[in-house]
């Protein structure tokens, strides 16, 4: 088996404009990785500008979400294509605001990450359980059932990466415990089709906080909203995964 490659997924979700594309410049120049990938998924308005900012760069850019269909009659949608054409390596499916927002489910998730394979994106799908889920006793339940059902027979360590997100702990401030993230990732690398598939803890990751999270066995990286929209910031989240 290839060793998981580390990755630090910067999710700008609705936020940034054009004046923001400094942060991304500022993070390509003063935070260069010597082991991990880094990708930031700016709001789609952004995407080509983001790209041209960042070429050259090592940092590479991708999208927050797109259709399951290449082309068509779909007001307000955005294909894997379209995404690859404006300079999308990467993109996001399935975060839980969009299973909320937009009531994606698993099954649709995995129609995104066919299409998204077939642009030749790398697909980041996002799974993880409720507070209520949790304090049931059903997160392993939950994570499984979303991981299965949302990766297509086309997933492989080359083109798909699992973002372990539990939804209580997005932009709350609050985390699991360590043992908790340890126990959700072990059961996740046990269960993958491809084992050197990377495995991403999401939810309130923060330059104070990250080196512990890197430092549990079968977290290969992390997605992270807020703290992702600084280039201080992620910098520093990157450079504790560089020394995890
Ligand atoms: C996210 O949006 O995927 C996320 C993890 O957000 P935050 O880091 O702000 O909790």
């Amino acid at each position: 088996m290839t060793a998981p490659r580390k990755l630090a997924v910067g999710n700008w979700k609705m936020n940034g404009l054009r004046a923001d594309l400094h942060e991304a410049r500022k993070l390509a120049a003063e935070f260069p990785s010597p082991s991990a990938d880094i990708v930031l998924c700016p709001p789609a308005t952004l995407i080509g500008a983001m790209a041209a900012a960042l070429v050259g760069s090592s940092v590479r850019v991708g999208g927050q979400d797109c259709h399951f269909n290449s082309s068509g009659a779909h007001t307000g949608d955005i294909s894997a294509g379209m995404l690859a054409d404006a300079g999308a390596y990467h993109v996001i499916l399935g975060h839980s605001e969009r299973r909320a927002d937009h009531g994606e489910a698993s099954v649709m998730v995995a129609q995104k990450a066919r299409a998204a394979h077939a642009a030749g994106l790398t697909a980041i799908i996002c799974i993880g359980e409720t507070e209520a889920e949790r304090d049931s006793g059903q997160t392993l339940d939950v994570v499984l059932d979303q991981m299965k059902h949302s990766m297509p027979d086309s997933a492989s360590a080359a083109n798909t990466v699992i973002a372990y997100e539990p939804v209580w702990a997005i932009g709350t401030g609050r985390t699991p415990t360590l043992d908790q993230v340890a126990q959700v990732h072990d059961a996740l690398r046990a269960n993958l089709p491809d084992a050197g598939i990377s495995l991403l803890y999401g939810g309130s990751v923060k330059p104070a906080n990250a080196a512990e999270i890197f430092a549990i066995k079968n977290v290969d990286g992390a997605l992270v909203g807020g703290a992702s929209l600084k280039a201080d910031d992620f910098g520093a989240i990157v450079a504790a995964l560089d020394r995890a």
